[in-house]
């Protein structure tokens, strides 16, 4: 399969997901990724706001905001497929819906965080594989912006075990994770 048929069937999967089983396996991923070292050592750490039926953030980000964390979250530029990372102060007053439906920071409260500065990015995407590739909706997004963030911070993907596959394809300007936390297991990159 290539990486646009992958798209398809994983979203169809995520689709006809209950809202019962995101909820569960959201809390047992979330769990698992606040045990790690890596977030436990972090200060400044970006993170998705989730959408439809993704691993379920927002109580996470809660969280780390009050555990002390600086919290930094996406806003995409539709026009250059670019992300700006921007700290998120409060969920409740920062945030509204974008036109896609997804949340995102108000245009007035983006307070834009340079890449150099964060110690480790919480990915979202569509599919993996043991060889810790990713496959996300098909602009590129978190290549480009991973491409810019420094050699010692980790990328974390959370995802549900089905989105773990033996194999997909992957090119040049694709970013490896360091790990992939589903309910399941915790992959971990070898290299
Ligand atoms: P996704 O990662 O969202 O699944 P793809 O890997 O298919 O999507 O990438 C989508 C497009 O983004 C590709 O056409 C690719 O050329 C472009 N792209 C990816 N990374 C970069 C980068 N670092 N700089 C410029 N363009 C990039
Ligand atoms: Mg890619």
């Amino acid at each position: 399969m290539d990486k646009k048929e992958i798209r398809k069937v994983i979203s169809k999967r995520r689709k006809s997901m209950s809202e019962n089983e995101v909820k569960e396996k959201s809390e047992i991923i979330i769990d698992k990724l606040m045990n790690t070292e890596e977030f436990k050592k972090a200060k400044n750490l970006m993170v998705f706001l989730s959408f439809d039926n993704e691993v379920y953030t927002f109580d996470f980000i809660e969280k780390a905001i009050s555990m002390g964390k600086k919290v930094i979250v996406p806003y995409t530029v539709k026009e250059t497929y670019e992300i700006i990372p921007t700290l998120l102060k409060n969920i409740e007053e920062d945030l509204e819906v974008s036109t896609y439906g997804y949340m995102e920071p108000k245009k007035d409260k983006i307070q834009p965080i340079l890449e150099e500065n964060i110690d480790m990015t919480v990915v979202p995407g569509l599919a993996f594989d043991e060889k810790m590739n990713r496959i996300g909706f098909g602009k590129g997004y978190y290549d480009r912006y991973l491409a810019k963030t420094k050699k010692e911070s980790k990328n974390i993907a959370i995802a549900y075990d089905y989105q773990v596959l033996e194999e997909i394809p992957s090119e040049d300007f694709d970013v490896k994770m360091d790990y992939i936390i589903t309910e399941e297991k915790i992959y971990k990159n070898a290299e």
